[in-house]
């Protein structure tokens, strides 16, 4: 039997939505680029503000900044980038076709043959995956800079900045989001892995010697994030680095995995860096990154636990995760069960037909829920495939304006999960609206 969910339904629905279309599309497109469209941007939005809420608000101690993309050349030199950030490349010597060598399969790994057409491939060669360009007329040495393909090292040069200017204390987190590009070698999967995608990063500065506590806080922290914004708990699971993973410097490393229509793969990594970001960026830099601890008058370099998801990639994780088929009325029906707190439209409002003053009232209606929720008005072609439009673009609730309407000042809220309708009292309306967000859960 085929699964519910198929990456083609899936490109598919976000491209018939509005979600998510072929970057350049009418010159052909370009590969593995993507462009969000009115759907995909809100979800996107709501992601990164859910995301942010939890991350910086709801902790007195982790701030935000928002970095430059290009950055001082000498901050990929001391991060490692230039010298190792790069993936093994082997080509095929029939097709030309290109791989990424530790994700080939096993089997190909083993034989050197091709996947695609059986012929031998290359020995491997390191490839840096930074993109290169120069700021300034003049293409030299001295003009270079990388597009950042990480958000992360904005954040530990700005370190002193920080702590000189706020009142955070250690432990304390520095938190951004932000583009970030690499000239992956295979990209694939739709938005799963791109050239050019979003990150949000976490970096928490902590004491050396607390360093197990944080990393575990972290690690539950990360994961309940995930049921949060509705992911389900059987789509997750934690990836423990073994030895021959973990980067040199790195002291533990957990990544969170889904499950994928294409299988089990990274979301985000939680990572004790131990010190050698600033460390690093002490030496090259040649500016005392240390912190002086005012209780115990001690001096040292903070450790960081970093957690770094990708925006981008969270995007896939909601849409597969929402992604249902149903029966309504003896059809079948297309269903994205997006949480109500990241879906991009809360509330449909319909009036049952145009006439009547239904519309004015439904109008009416619909611009006194706008201050409080995304919300959507369509009055146009039958109720039920009104309804089933939204259920498609994950529209959790529907509000219906009829002729009982007019009389007792009431109107159908129904669900998009269950279908089920109630009627509830049009100034009742916002209020019952947030409470089926705060308590929602997927049937
Ligand atoms: P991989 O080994 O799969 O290339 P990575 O382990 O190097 O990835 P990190 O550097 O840990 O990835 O990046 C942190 C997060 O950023 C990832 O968990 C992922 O969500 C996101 N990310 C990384 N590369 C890409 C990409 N090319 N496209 C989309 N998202 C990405």
């Amino acid at each position: 039997m085929e699964p519910v969910v198929t990456m083609d339904k899936l490109v598919s629905l976000c491209k018939r939505r509005g979600y998510i279309y072929q970057s350049s599309e009418i010159y052909g497109g370009l590969s593995s680029a993507w462009d969000y469209g009115p759907l995909g941007v809100e979800l996107k939005n709501r992601i990164a503000q859910f995301w942010w809420k939890e991350m910086t608000q709801l902790h007195d101690n982790i701030v935000g900044i928002d970095a430059a993309i290009m950055m001082h050349p000498r901050v990929w030199e001391a991060s490692g980038h230039v010298a190792n950030f790069s993936d093994p490349l082997v080509e095929c010597k029939g097709c030309k076709m290109r791989f990424r060598e530790d994700q080939l399969p096993e089997e190909n790994r083993i034989s050197k043959k091709c996947p695609n057409c059986g012929k031998d491939l290359t020995e491997p060669r390191k490839f840096n995956l930074m993109f290169k360009t120069h700021i300034g007329p003049l293409e030299d040495a001295a003009s270079i800079v990388y597009l950042r393909p990480e958000t992360a090292q904005g954040i530990y040069v700005n370190f002193k900045n920080v702590t000189n200017t706020t009142r955070v204390k250690i432990p304390f987190g520095i938190a951004q989001i932000g583009k970030a590009f690499r000239n992956e070698i295979t990209t694939k999967n739709f938005i799963f892995r791109t050239c050019e995608f979003e990150q949000m990063e976490m970096q928490y500065f902590i004491r050396p010697n607390e360093d197990a506590k944080w990393f575990d806080y972290w690690k539950n922290e990360r994961i309940k994030y995930y049921e949060k914004i509705g992911v389900r708990a059987a789509k997750l699971q934690f990836h423990e680095h073994g030895k021959d993973e973990l980067a040199f410097y790195a002291r533990r490393a957990v990544d969170v995995y889904y499950e994928f229509p294409f299988g089990w793969n990274e979301i985000e990594g939680i990572h004790n860096r131990t010190d050698y970001d600033l460390q690093q960026h002490t030496e090259y830099s040649g500016k005392d990154l240390t912190w002086l601890d005012e209780e115990t008058k001690e001096r040292f370099l903070p450790f960081i636990i970093e957690t770094s998801a990708g925006l981008t990639r969270q995007v896939l994780v909601a849409l597969c995760d929402a992604y249902d088929e149903d029966e309504a009325q003896g059809e079948k029906r297309v269903v994205l069960r997006l949480h109500p707190s990241i879906a991009p439209v809360t509330v449909g409002v319909f009036p049952l037909v145009k006439k009547d003053g239904l519309a004015e009232l439904a109008r009416t209606i619909e611009l006194g829920l706008r201050e409080d929720y995304p919300t959507f008005y369509d009055e146009s072609g039958a109720i039920g495939r009104r309804y089933r439009r939204q259920d498609e673009a994950g529209t959790p609730y529907g509000i219906t304006i009829d002729y009982q309407t007019k009389e007792d000042d009431t109107v159908t809220l129904r669900f998009r999960d269950s279908m089920e309708q109630v009627r509830v009292k049009v100034g009742e309306l916002s209020a019952r609206i947030r409470s089926e967000i705060k308590n929602y859960k997927r049937s």
